[in-house]
């Protein structure tokens, strides 16, 4: 029990909610202020953001948080696509689809299937991909997992494939994550879904019901040489301030500990699942969504940040104004379910839009997609990574990376539409590359793909 409380303290998180109930103006203000610092805030200034209800003031968490992101992250929104490979699961995950008790034909990829629909991923622009598994110890063994992950890796259509793998497998072993290592991942992610430790045990049944399996898989997964590791909440399934509060805390332990935070945070919500009938008590409306989002942000300002297609289009666009780093697009919740039939869903999408419409809402809002893999690819990741976040230099590298593999998309996916205004985005933003020998390299670069030269990155 004590090691839980090391990572995530009940008794504290509920007091500090209770303490600082209706918090001042003044003392709002003065964390927002600090914030903007880009250091970071404690639990108990968190605990104070999340109790703040009064409109105004969120508005100018807002601010706050959109200021702070523009200064990490710039323009750029960086896109996935998850590729679900099997639905067989042993566990009755309460929320899920693809809980046990399902008796829906189940279906499994097989490693030219995988192949099949890489090319498909590949063909709508995407260079990276989420590999999604359920958990079940023969039919999703690791060998299996392992085989998808070189599958993918090797796919190639034309001149293009994917370029980064990450991956959310159930938790396991230190041995397992080695192997994972091993195959060049690139993040491994892996929610609580709720920290709170009675509601996630009755919630779930088989090897996820245990709570202290999930809540130490990514200290495995880091004592495996995993450096990149991803958090996430499943809002819906508890106290949203609670489980906030947890995700930081969880977030400082690993920084502490290890000396790197999470890579990423995700922020799902709760969505209606086939067979799931799930009465939920503590559902949270898309302004608590954004407040999340934008405590999130100013609480740990440089993990990246994913919401995926379970969400609406509107409610994203605002969520990349405030702290959002990372996104999918045109995503599919079944296993071989792309430019196919949907098989058994986990769950259902909110954003039905392709990658095209969604490039096109991505250059309205003044912002760049970026389809870069680059850090990954040249060891920069863990503390390297985060070093190059807080000198601010990481904008000479990420800004050029993101023009380069955006320009890839337009080069070779785009619409007409979509390539005319997004070389008028990228102008825009070659402008603010101030270093002159990157500037031209870019612009040397630029030229190099449109004469069919791939995957140019710094
Ligand atoms: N089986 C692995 C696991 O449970 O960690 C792989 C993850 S599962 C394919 C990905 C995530 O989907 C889960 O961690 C959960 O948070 C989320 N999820 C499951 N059911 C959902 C639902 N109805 N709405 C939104 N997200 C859901
Ligand atoms: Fe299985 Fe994961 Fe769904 Fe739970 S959330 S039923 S472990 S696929």
């Amino acid at each position: 029990m004590n090691k839980i409380k090391n990572v995530v303290n009940e008794e504290l998180i509920f007091d500090i909610l209770e303490k600082y109930k209706n918090p001042s103006k003044d003392t709002v203000i003065n964390i927002l202020n600090k914030g903007l610092k880009k250091k970071g805030l404690s639990i108990e200034e968190v605990g104070i953001l999340l109790n703040t209800e009064d409109i105004s003031l969120i508005q100018k968490m807002f601010q706050t948080s959109k200021q702070i992101k523009k200064e990490i992250y710039g323009e750029r929104i960086v896109f996935f696509a998850p590729l679900y490979l099997s639905n067989y699961c042993i566990n009755d995950c309460e929320y899920c689809g693809f809980h046990i008790r399902n008796s829906e034909k189940r279906k499994k990829l097989s490693l030219k299937e995988v192949e099949e629909q890489v090319k498909i991923l590949i063909g709508m622009g995407h260079k990276r991909l989420l590999l999604e598994f359920g958990e079940h110890p023969e039919i999703n063994n690791i060998n299996y997992v392992i085989d998808v992950i070189k599958t993918v890796y090797n796919t190639k259509l034309n001149n293009n494939k994917i370029r980064r793998v990450n991956v959310n497998i159930a938790a396991t072993s230190i041995e397992n994550y080695k192997k994972l290592k091993c195959a060049n991942i690139g993040t491994y992610q892996l929610f609580q879904e709720t920290y709170h430790k009675k509601t996630y045990e009755y919630l779930h049944k088989g090897p996820k019901s245990d709570y202290e399996r999930q809540l130490f898989a990514h200290d495995r997964a880091i004592k495996a040489g995993i450096d990149d590791v991803g958090l996430g909440v499943l809002y819906g399934l508890y106290n949203y301030k609670f489980d906030t509060l947890a995700l930081v805390s969880h977030s400082k332990y690993l920084e502490k500990k290890y000396g790197i935070g999470p890579h990423t945070i995700s922020v799902p919500r709760f969505q209606p699942a086939p067979t799931v009938d799930l009465k939920l008590n503590y559902t949270i409306n898309e302004f608590q969504l954004l407040k999340i989002i934008s405590i999130i942000r100013i609480a740990i300002p440089y993990t990246g940040m994913i919401i995926t297609t379970r969400e609406k289009p509107e409610l994203r666009a605002k969520a990349f104004e405030i702290g959002v780093s990372q996104t999918s697009a045109a995503s599919v919740t079944s296993p071989g379910g792309y430019g196919k039939e949907k098989m058994l869903q986990q769950f259902f999408l909110q954003d039905n839009r392709n990658v095209d419409e969604v490039m096109n809402s991505i250059l309205q809002q003044n912002l760049i997609p970026s389809f870069c893999t680059a850090c990954y690819r040249t060891n920069r990741t863990g503390k390297t990574i985060m070093k190059l976040l807080k000198s601010g230099k990481i904008h000479e590298l990420c800004r050029p990376n993101a023009i380069l593999t955006f320009k890839e998309y337009l080069e070779d996916y785009a619409s007409t539409k979509v390539k005319k205004l997004g070389i008028k985005v990228i102008n825009k933003y070659l402008k603010k590359i101030f270093n002159k020998k990157i500037k031209n390299e870019t612009l040397h670069r630029l030229k190099r793909i449109e004469n069919s030269e791939r995957d140019l990155y710094f």
